[in-house]
């Protein structure tokens, strides 16, 4: 709502006035932050699910703030994008997590990284130029790379992220569709993109134990993902029966707390040890 000048904001709208406030901060504040190192990115592995071998990691993005503590990027993303600034923070996640490819890659570990991408990069002609460029420049094979694109991204205007998503692909680069059955498209539609796999989203997961509703969505995704030829993860995997109901349906890929929680580069280091130790 439209104020009059001079209306003391924070004494008629608190709440809303604060809110505007820190998201005003975190806007500001975003470039330096990523600068200074308060900008971090956590590492999430992702497993085989016949095998169980680690295949590689997601990239969750993480600030630590200094005033309002430690912030996932539901609480600063939505905002970077909407000022405009979301291109700096995938450039900055995409050079992060392929330094980290590159360094495992120099000890003999072959370990992909799946970056998010904001639907805002698939309008962004030049976009692949500056995947291929960061690929080069560390001299990473593009399938270690895995970009992650929400369904709702793609298909609010499939025909405009067509461009990008072709020249992406040829680059040789893993598409990923996230959050898979959350949104309107049909699976038959992805048949039209050149997408590579689907993240079935962690709402159905969760549920698949205790609901046969979900755990028929959860099956469906599996069997129509693999008719289309796609590689099929599931998020959100909590419990050990989750996993071996999705293994018995031959998802291929799991990837959830029950594995691991999204780790500090530190802690995702000790657990690589871990398990390569067994
Ligand atoms: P997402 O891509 O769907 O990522 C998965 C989210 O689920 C992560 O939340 C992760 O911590 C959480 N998660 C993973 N396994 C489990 C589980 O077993 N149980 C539960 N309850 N949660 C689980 P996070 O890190 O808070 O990220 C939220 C969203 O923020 C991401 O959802 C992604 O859309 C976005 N995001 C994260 N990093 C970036 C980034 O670098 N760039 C952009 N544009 N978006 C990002
Ligand atoms: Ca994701
Ligand atoms: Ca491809
Ligand atoms: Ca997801």
């Amino acid at each position: 709502a439209a104020r009059t000048s001079g209306e003391p904001a924070r004494a008629y709208v608190p709440s809303m006035g604060q809110m505007f406030l820190r998201r005003f901060q975190l806007v500001t504040q975003f470039r330096q932050a990523m600068e200074t190192g308060q900008v971090k990115i956590h590492y999430q592995p992702k497993i085989s699910l016949p095998s169980r071998e680690i295949l590689g990691v997601e990239a969750l993005v993480r600030w630590r703030h200094p005033e309002f503590g430690d912030l996932h990027p539901d609480e600063f993303v939505p905002a970077v994008e909407a000022a405009g600034l979301v291109d700096a923070l995938t450039d900055f996640v995409l050079e992060q997590s392929l330094i980290k490819v590159r360094k495992w890659m120099d000890r003999g570990l072959r370990i992909g990284v799946a970056v998010n991408l904001s639907v805002r990069s698939l309008a962004n002609l030049s976009f692949p130029d500056s995947v291929s460029a960061v690929l080069k420049r560390h001299d990473v094979p593009p399938e270690l790379l895995t970009l992650e694109l929400t369904e709702s991204g793609v298909m609010a205007d499939p025909q405009r992220a067509l461009p990008v998503l072709r020249a992406l692909s040829n680059l040789g680069v893993v598409l990923a569709v996230d959050d898979f059955g959350t949104g309107y498209s049909s699976l038959a539609y992805l048949r039209q993109l050149p997408v590579d796999e689907v993240k079935i989203d962690k709402s159905f997961v969760f549920g698949m134990g205790s609901d046969l509703g979900d755990l028929a969505v959860v099956r469906s995704i599996v069997e129509l993902g693999h008719s289309l030829g796609l590689t099929v993860v599931a998020e959100g995997v909590e419990e050990d029966v989750a996993r071996d109901q999705l293994a018995a349906m031959g998802c291929d890929v799991a990837q959830g707390y029950l594995i691991s929680r999204p780790l500090s580069e530190e802690r995702l280091e000790a657990w690589l040890q871990a398990r390569t130790a067994q």
